[in-house]
């Protein structure tokens, strides 16, 4: 099954253009037309589920990759226990479901006359907008960085594709008794278990192929963020004077030449380099005037998720102001892009949206090739504070480190990518 190409999409926009673009944004004759963008974790369960829930609506979904590579799961790439074949999917599925994929990007929204913008030309009108564009990175944070990139002598991998195939690439290149650097940018970030699951499975590589080698991590923040005493149990217990942990060392600056990492308080040299600079909402984000926080983040009505900043633009994911104990992941952003989808189904049919809406997350860790911990947790609107917080009592986090959860961690990698796309 072919998604929607460009031919398709010159069609699309030649018969549009021949309406006005407030009465071309439900070309369909339907009830009205969602444009989403960004085809992630976010976008892509949005997009289906709207058209799952009402198929009398038009959903456009603009993607400039041509496939899908989760994040979740990519560290097992890293660490050589997955192949990156394995955590990719394409986007036939949500064509089958009656969703429009637009293989190209988005590049302005104008949110006063509801219309996208494509790089390929082209406009695209809209009833509502969904954004989940996910991150861009401040390389600016870090000096040198930019150019130590473009040089090849930083990777950050924290996009999956290209970059985790080249850290890999990387380690694999590296000397026995060689210096891998993780520095870990400070919170919130997208995934606070995520480093720590990259270490562990670096470290595993490490033990098997490469001994005398050690993991340096430069954290950012005061202490591990998230299953800190479970990680830290593992790295003791599997990897003996392999991972050395440094809290409260944010990196200030990289030195290509040298392949030295600065920090606020010393130097550090290593043979791979995997610095995350710190980030914030993606480009698109900002062209659409959605950052209200921080120069970094979307702040939503956690109800609807619809922007503060821009009526009728509704922001997903690791973009948005995280509500207090949300974490920036793609479970929750699933669960947040099924609370968006109803409460647009909801608006688009002249219904109020549920006012009490509840989301969830589990985050999974591999801390070896076959161990797994894991963190859990339910969020509930509340009135009184007009946000959504943690419900009290439900989630929590393993015991110690299990096989049995390595199962469950693949399964519902499988589970989220067909609850996606398929
Ligand atoms: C190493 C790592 C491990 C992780 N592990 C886990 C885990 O185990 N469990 C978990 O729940 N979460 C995990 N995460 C976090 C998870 O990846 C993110 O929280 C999730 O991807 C957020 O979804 P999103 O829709 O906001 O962004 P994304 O999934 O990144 O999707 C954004 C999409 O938008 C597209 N896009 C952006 N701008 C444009 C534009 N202008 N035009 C067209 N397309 C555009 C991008 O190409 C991309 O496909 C991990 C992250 C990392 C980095």
């Amino acid at each position: 099954m072919r998604n929607f190409d460009r031919r398709d999409f010159l069609r699309f926009a030649g018969a549009a253009s021949a309406l006005s673009l407030a009465a071309c944004a439900t070309p369909g004759g339907g009830k009205g037309r969602v444009v989403v963008i960004g085809g992630g974790y976010g976008g892509a369960t949005a997009a289906k589920y709207i058209r799952l829930w009402d198929p009398g609506i038009d959903v456009v979904m603009v993607e400039r990759e041509s496939f899908f590579t989760s994040c979740p799961m990519s560290n097992l790439v890293i660490g050589g226990h997955r192949r990156i074949e394995e955590i990719r999917r394409d986007y036939a599925g949500l064509h089958r479901h009656g969703v429009q994929v637009v293989n190209d990007e988005a590049t302005a929204v104008d949110g006063a006359k509801r219309v996208v913008k494509l790089a390929r030309g082209g406009d695209l009108p809209y009833d509502r907008l969904i954004v989940s564009p996910g991150i861009d990175f401040m390389f600016g944070d870090i000096d040198g960085y930019a150019a130590a990139m473009a040089g090849g002598r930083v990777i950050h991998a924290w996009k999956a594709g290209p970059q985790t195939s080249a850290l890999r690439s990387s380690l694999e290149r590296m000397r026995d008794g060689g210096v891998y650097v993780l520095s870990i940018p400070p919170s919130p970030y997208r995934c606070p278990p995520g480093p720590y699951e990259r270490a562990s499975q670096v470290a595993s590589y490490f033990k098997s192929a490469k001994p005398r080698s050690k993991v340096l991590i430069l954290d950012a923040n005061p202490d591990v963020t998230s299953k800190g005493p479970l990680f830290k149990r593992a790295w003791q217990d599997l990897y003996p004077g392999m991972i050395e942990y440094r809290g409260n060392a944010k990196a200030v600056a990289i030195d290509a030449a040298s392949m030295a990492v600065r920090t606020e308080f010393d130097t550090v040299s290593g043979d791979v380099l995997n610095v995350v600079p710190p980030h914030r909402a993606g480009d698109i984000a900002v062209k659409a005037g959605l950052i209200t926080h921080n120069n970094r983040w979307c702040e939503v009505d956690w109800r609807t998720c619809e922007s503060k900043a821009v009526k009728g633009i509704h922001v997903l994911g690791d973009a948005t102001l995280s509500a207090p104990g949300m974490p920036k992941s793609g479970h929750m952003t699933n669960s947040q892009a099924k609370v968006c989808a109803a409460a647009v189904v909801a608006l688009i049919n002249g219904q109020a949206p549920n006012p009490a809406p509840v989301m969830n997350n589990t985050c999974y860790s591999f801390v070896s090739a076959n161990e797994v911990i894991h963190v859990a947790s339910v969020h509930q609107w509340n009135a009184g504070q007009a946000t959504i917080i943690p419900v009290k009592g439900a989630g929590g986090v393993s015991t110690a480190r299990n096989q049995l959860e390595a199962d469950y961690a693949w399964s519902w990698a499988q589970n989220i990518w067909a609850d996606m796309f398929a």
